[in-house]
């Protein structure tokens, strides 16, 4: 399976990271051994020394397909939940000053905790979806889907022009304003909506 992982797709968050707005949605990948699932802790590694928090509403590819037009992206995922792109900050800023491809900053052992996945028709309109992270008791990131510059129907239907979709497939959809540092002991839980979805330690 593969993990597709969109960039830059809240202005806010663009903004903040001093980057100009995408006019397509910008890919990237993670290999499978970024998963921590069953909320397992994530252990800081030691060669970053700016790791980050992005929380991002999670995909569940439900279905074959390739060049899905936008219309009928909604059949092809069936479960949705949150998840977070961790990040070597300053490994990525370098990478990316240099024009270089930044997998070193993404796609490390256990950067893509993954909640527990819910069903699309109990989470509701996929349009507006409500997501926040708290860290140590306390909110750090709040999204709606609806702020987003590429809609999950649209960032189906364009990766699928690119890649066919396979059944377990996951797509992080991007992250809202308000990213920053993990530390040592910090407590991460991740809602959708009402639902505390994922809720893990940092070591
Ligand atoms: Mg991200």
């Amino acid at each position: 399976m593969k993990i597709i992982c969109i960039g830059l797709n809240y202005r806010k968050h663009a903004t903040e990271l001093g980057r100009p707005l995408p006019s397509e949605p910008v890919v990237f990948l993670k290999p499978d051994s970024s998963i921590l699932k069953n909320n397992k802790p994530f252990f800081l590694p030691g060669f970053s020394s700016m790791i980050h928090y992005e929380v991002e509403v999670v995909v569940k590819i439900g279905k074959l397909g390739k060049g899905i037009a936008e219309k009928y992206a909604h059949r092809y995922y069936d479960e949705l939940t949150v998840g977070i792109d961790i990040t070597a900050r300053d490994i990525q800023n370098r990478c990316s000053a240099a024009g270089l491809p930044w997998e070193l900053s993404k796609c490390f052992d256990g950067s893509a905790p993954l909640g527990r996945f819910v069903p699309v028709s109990s989470a509701g309109d996929v349009g507006n979806l409500d997501f926040r992270l708290e860290i140590n008791g306390r909110m750090v990131q709040h999204g709606n889907t609806s702020d987003m510059i590429f809609g999950i129907d649209h960032i189906v239907s364009y990766v699928s022009q690119y890649f066919t979709l396979k059944t377990g497939d996951l797509i992080f959809t991007g992250t809202p304003s308000g990213v920053g540092p993990l530390r040592k002991n910090d407590n991460l839980v991740a809602w959708l909506g009402s639902e505390p979805l994922l809720d893990m330690m940092i070591r």
